[in-house]
């Protein structure tokens, strides 16, 4: 199933210098939400592609009621029912840890993710598997996380009601290690 993760989408589509991705930029580098419309729009062209027929993954998408509502009609029209929304509970200065320390691949077909405290690459600054220089991504810098986390409860908390209320909602605690999450998310993942 496609990983369809929007932050990717928008930084793929920098790096290509694709028009609408660019409008996204500003929102992105001072930790803002990119508005609705262009994400609908940079949404909807990537679920049309025919690898997502079968159904996908989301992350990072939704996050406002008004994308949730939009998610809603479209799933309905290409009839594929939402299974589950996982909410990954985090707290706020474990995640500031996590994000200002983050090492992402610059090379985005690889896309490794390092963190310089529990998981840093063999060679410092250079990555595992592809042997490309790591980044910091302009907005894992520390202020820019706080931003951040202040549009994450303006805007997407709120989804947790959303879903919750549709009843598919499952709470999987974060703070522990990816082993563990990754056990808990299968282990809720709907048998079909
Ligand atoms: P991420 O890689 O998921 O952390 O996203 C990085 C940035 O991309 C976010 O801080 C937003 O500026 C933008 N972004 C990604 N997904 C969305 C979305 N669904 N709605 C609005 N902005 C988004």
């Amino acid at each position: 199933m496609p990983h369809l993760s929007t932050g990717d989408l928008l930084r793929q589509g920098i790096e290509e210098k694709r028009p609408i991705c660019l409008q996204a930029k500003e929102y992105m580098d001072s930790g803002s939400l990119v508005p609705d419309g262009l994400m609908i729009e940079i949404f909807q062209e990537r679920l049309s592609m025919p690898d997502c027929q079968i159904g996908f993954i989301l992350d990072g998408f939704p996050r406002t009621l008004q994308q949730a509502e939009n998610l809603d009609r479209l799933l309905e029209k290409l009839m594929l029912p939402l299974d589950c929304a996982f909410y990954l509970a985090v707290p706020d200065n474990v995640i500031i840890e996590r994000l200002s320390g983050r090492l992402s691949c610059s090379d985005p077909k690889c896309g490794a993710i390092y963190q310089s405290q529990t998981t840093p690459p063999k060679v410092s600054g250079i990555c595992d598997i592809c042997g490309s220089p790591v980044q910091q991504r302009p907005d894992d810098k520390v202020e820019v996380v706080a931003e951040r986390l202040k549009a994450y409860k303006r805007s997407t908390e709120p989804l947790i009601e959303f879903y919750k209320t549709r009843g598919t909602l499952r709470e999987i605690n974060g703070n522990r290690n990816p082993n563990e999450i990754y056990a808990d998310i299968v282990k809720n993942l709907p048998v079909k």
